[in-house]
Parts: structure tokens; C-alpha cells; sequence
């Protein structure tokens, strides 16, 4: 909770850090911080990867499918900023829950 309220507060801080995004082939083999990886090819994206926001290093796969679930949209605004939708809400490990709303983490 502490470091949630501390995330929070860092973010209020860093009004620029927002999340980039970025289409590649396929899982990079280090993730970088504060970025999202659109897994995919030929116009077929069906995964996202990023670190987990909390700072615990945790990867997280997001997944594009939607025959597959739970399943997520991402959408990139005309500002180059990305949203992804509905939350992420990881259930073991840190327990985050979080939406990524145009490039910024806002947290539950
Ligand atoms: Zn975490």
C-alpha cells in the first residue's frame, strides 16, 4: 500500500514519464522500463510485454486475443499515447492493479 502512495506520489512528480510503446517480432529479451512491447507481425499484434509498474520487475503479458481470456485492447491515440483496456490486475506476486490510460499508469 505504502509503495502504491509512493508510485503515486512519483508520478505526480514525473508529469513527462509516460509509457512508449513499441512493435516488435517478438519478446524482447530485456524489457525496458516505462515501456510496452506490441508482440506481433504483418499488422497482427497478439501480445503486449511490459514490466510491472510497482517497480517489482514482474513481467507482464498482456494478451491481444480475443478468443483467448482475459483478453485486452490497446489503442493508440492520435498523440502517439497508448491505452489499454480494461485494467491490468495482477492477481499473485504484487497484486497491482493499474489501467494504462494515454501512455500514463493510473492506479486503482
Ligand atoms: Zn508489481
Amino acid at each position: 500500500m505504502l509503495k502504491r502512495l509512493f508510485n503515486w506520489l512519483l508520478g505526480l512528480i514525473k508529469h513527462d514519464d509516460l509509457y512508449k510503446y513499441k512493435f516488435v517480432d517478438d519478446v524482447p529479451e530485456s524489457i525496458s522500463s516505462g515501456k510496452i512491447y506490441i508482440v506481433g507481425n504483418k499488422g497482427y499484434h497478439w501480445q503486449g510485454v511490459m514490466l510491472c509498474p510497482c517497480g517489482c520487475k514482474e513481467h507482464l503479458y498482456i494478451n491481444f486475443i480475443e478468443e483467448q481470456h482475459p483478453c485486452w485492447t490497446y489503442k493508440i491515440g492520435g498523440e502517439k499515447k497508448i491505452t489499454l483496456h480494461p485494467s491490468l490486475w495482477r492477481k499473485t506476486g504484487c497484486k497491482s492493479h493499474f489501467f494504462v490510460k494515454k501512455g500514463k499508469v493510473v492506479w486503482v
